[in-house]
């Protein structure tokens, strides 16, 4: 690309209040030579917008740094195709959060050097950066969605994206499709108004019935290679087995773009329950699993406990709620009372759960006359063939005896089938330790717990599946993202997701085929999903230069570089996330993207006025992960709250992304001090590329080692995690630093 900057100032927001923006301009003008360097006082009113059109026309301009608002508003009216566009915040992070200082003979001088260093910084980074080009592979890219399941979930999914237009391959285990809800014989309206039958196999057969729906029944994926609209499918169907001397049937192959995971559920084990609730001890005692699956529902019965709870929000066996197991089992006492008015139906709670229109059918079967008994702990006795629970009743205050009971159903929760297989990552860690030490040891990168569950089976370096949470659901970045995996292009949905109802399943899954589709459509264009959606940059890698360390492939969290045999990455571009994370891991500095890199960023930094040990106008520099941390810095000018002067903030694709060199360019140019903002981690984590921030802070915790060598205070460099919901704190947090700084006082390597 032949650059040709150009500078465009905005004074309107108050931003020309305490800037002189003639000074500013010249800092373009002068300082850079920029030849094209205009102020406006609305530069987003149609004037502002036609000056710059009027020199990208002219063919004056194509790198524009636009000095105005932060980038995260008015994307669309500063989006000039062609052009690489920076845009300079000068509204939210410096007119709006730095008051002029009153002691200084000119009250606005530090305003303007903030002012000035960040129009040199996004000046020297439209010079480093370049037009990013979307990946294009030389195969077809396909746009089909492959689902793995065939309950209500999977069938929702597939008939979803079929209705949407796009080709869907759905694969079933079973010999048929319609998972749990084919034993489920009754469902319940909400909000209530009666029990209904079953409308699975009218949904069954719409999916057998869809041209755009290829259907694979007894079928298993044996293997997923390949990325998002890359991805090669092998199907394995098991037919009769071959006869001696025959060939088993070749795999049937399948080319996808986005994959749905509805693998669903299995009931929690009632063999680990607490003995107190009879579990083995007669056949009189079931679970709800089992009651609806034998279709007791439907039998005629005197006397029936439901003991709710069984083994859920335990700590000791499944510590989480599984939603559904309140209002089925109101549903299962409804059709009891249904068949047999007479009959005597209890419901032993903890707290009955049922939320929104729910709360209906509660009432129903209070008015169909069952009874409900408040008790934290009840205790089932067998004798012979007499069954009776025991339940200490909270709200009379004395233990109820019922016996004589046809049938005690233990209401147990729902657990993904994801959760079961093995722990192949830890595995492989274990052999790993046992082999001679690699370079990728020295930095301990977090582990995927990810179990072989035989669902994918991706041929992926970090392992067969999607890497799970604590209680083996799928990972999803909760707050922001549902339904995403760390496997870009593979959305988990239904029970395999969360514990759920069929109504939210079919939710659910709607929304994973929406995701689905939206996936295959960006990527098809070389577009990065969220949170970078639309970036077109991927990571380049100086292969020449690779040490075979591995520190990219072990922490990217998206498994979005294979290895080969010698541990050279090989990169699959379109599960990227264009995180950044493998540029901040490798040590050579040989990985980059277009517009974003070690050098650019290392550019930045130090693309500023210096001041003088004497001036006593420490620096401090702020690297914040653009996710949540700059927003929140947004904010902070937005709410009018204010931080000092002193400190520049470069964002951060993500903290993960911080290149250890950074730090040191950042003391050697004379900062005093570095901050750095980033998600909170750990089991509840936010970050928006999953640990990016935990991958930051290990890499900082050896750079205390490298100051303490350099005689230079471990407190110069700080981690903070920040929420977006933090924007009150940030200035207390950054003032603090600067009362740190102040006391170690100032860099000194400052003035060499
Ligand atoms: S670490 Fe991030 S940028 Fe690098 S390959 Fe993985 S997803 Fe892409
Ligand atoms: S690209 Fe860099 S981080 Fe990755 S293996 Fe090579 S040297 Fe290591």
């Amino acid at each position: 690309m032949d650059k040709k900057l150009a500078a465009y100032i905005c004074s309107g927001c108050g931003i020309g209040e305490h800037i002189d923006m003639e000074k500013l301009g010249q800092v373009a003008s002068k300082e850079y030579k920029i030849p094209v360097c205009r102020t406006s006082e609305c530069l987003c009113g149609p004037e502002g917008v036609a000056l710059i059109r009027k020199d990208v026309e002219a063919g004056e301009a194509n790198c524009l740094a636009i000095a105005a608002c932060s980038g995260r508003v008015m994307h669309d009216v500063f989006d000039f195709p062609g052009c690489l566009v920076d845009r300079v915040n000068l509204r939210e992070q410096v007119a709006w959060c730095i008051r002029p200082n009153e002691e200084l003979d000119d009250p606005n001088e530090d305003i303007q050097m903030m002012a000035e260093d960040y129009l040199r910084m996004g000046l020297v980074k439209l010079k480093k950066m370049e037009p990013p080009e979307p990946y294009k592979p030389e195969e077809e890219m396909s746009k089909d969605i492959l689902v793995i399941g065939g309950g209500l979930s999977g069938l929702t999914a597939a008939k979803e994206a079929s209705s949407a237009g796009y080709k869907v391959i759905l694969v079933e285990k079973e010999a048929e499709l319609g998972g749990f809800q084919k034993k489920v014989r009754q469902k319940v309206t909400l909000p209530y108004k009666q029990v209904l039958d079953n409308d699975l196999p009218q949904r069954v057969q719409s999916v057998l019935n869809d041209d755009k729906i290829t259907v694979y029944t007894n079928a298993k994926v044996e293997k997923t290679a390949g990325g998002p609209c890359l991805f090669n499918i092998s199907i394995r169907q098991n037919g009769a087995p071959p006869k001696e001397g025959e060939e088993a049937e070749p795999a049937i192959e399948h080319k996808v773009g986005a994959i749905v995971l509805a693998t669903g559920w299995k009931p929690y084990d009632p063999t680990k329950l607490d003995a107190r609730l009879g579990y083995g001890q007669s056949s009189r005692i079931i679970t709800n699993a089992v009651f609806e699956e034998t279709g007791k529902s439907l039998e005629k019965m005197d006397n029936v406990a439901f003991l709710q709870c069984a083994g859920s929000r335990d700590p000791q066996r499944l510590p989480y709620c599984s939603s559904i197991c309140c209002i089925t089992s109101l549903k299962h006492a409804i059709q009891i009372k249904t068949l047999n008015p007479e009959a005597n139906v209890f419901i032993v709670y903890k707290e009955l759960r049922t939320p929104g229109q729910a709360e209906d059918l509660y009432r129903a079967a209070q008015e169909a006359g069952v009874v409900f008994i408040r008790c934290q702990d009840p205790e089932v006795k067998v004798q012979g063939d007499s069954v009776t629970v025991l339940a200490e009743d909270e709200l009379l205050g004395e233990t109820v005896e019922i016996d004589g009971l046809d049938l005690v159903v233990l209401a147990t929760g729902m657990v993904p089938v994801t959760s079961f297989g093995v722990d192949v990552k830890k595995k492989e860690l274990e052999a790993e330790a046992e082999q001679p030490k690699k370079a990728s040891d020295a930095l301990p990168v977090p582990v995927d717990v990810i179990r072989a569950s035989d669902c994918l089976n991706l041929g992926y370096r970090q392992g067969p599946e999607l890497p799970d949470l604590k209680y083996g659901f799928p990972d999803s970045h909760f707050v922001c993202f549902p339904y995403e995996s760390r496997r870009t292009g593979i959305y988990a949905t239904g029970c395999v997701r969360r514990a759920m109802g069929s109504a939210s399943a079919i939710e659910d899954a709607t929304g994973a085929a929406m995701k689905a589709i939206q996936a295959v459509e960006a990527i098809s264009e070389g577009r990065a999903l969220h949170p970078r959606a639309g970036d077109l940059s991927y990571p380049e890698i100086y292969l020449s230069r690779c040490t075979q360390c591995r520190r990219c492939t072990d922490e990217c969290p998206f498994g979005a570089l294979n290895e080969d045999e010698k541990s050279n990455p090989v990169p699959v571009p379109t599960r990227c996330r264009r995180c950044g994370i493998c540029m901040g891991a490798c040590p050579e500095r040989i990985i980059s993207f277009k517009n974003y890199s070690v050098d650019m960023i290392g550019a930045m930094l130090k693309e500023l006025e210096m001041p003088e040990e004497d001036e006593e106008k420490p620096r401090v520099l702020i690297f914040a992960c653009e996710n949540d941390s700059y927003p929140a810095l947004d904010m902070v000018g937005l709410k009018r709250l204010n931080y000092s002067a002193y400190v520049r903030i470069i964002p951060l694709r993500c903290l993960g992304s911080l290149n250890l060199v950074w730090i040191a360019d950042a003391l050697s140019t004379g900062y005093d001090g570095v901050m750095l903002f980033g998600c909170r981690h750990g089991d509840d984590y936010q970050c928006h590329f999953v640990r990016g921030s935990e991958l930051a802070n290990i890499r900082m915790s050896k750079i205390s080692e490298t100051l303490t060598r350099l005689a230079l205070e471990p407190e110069r460099i700080r981690v903070e995690e920040i929420g977006i919901t933090d924007v009150d704190r940030i200035p207390e947090i950054i003032a603090e630093f600067m009362e740190t700084i102040d006391e170690v006082g100032p860099n000194p390597f400052k003035d060499l």
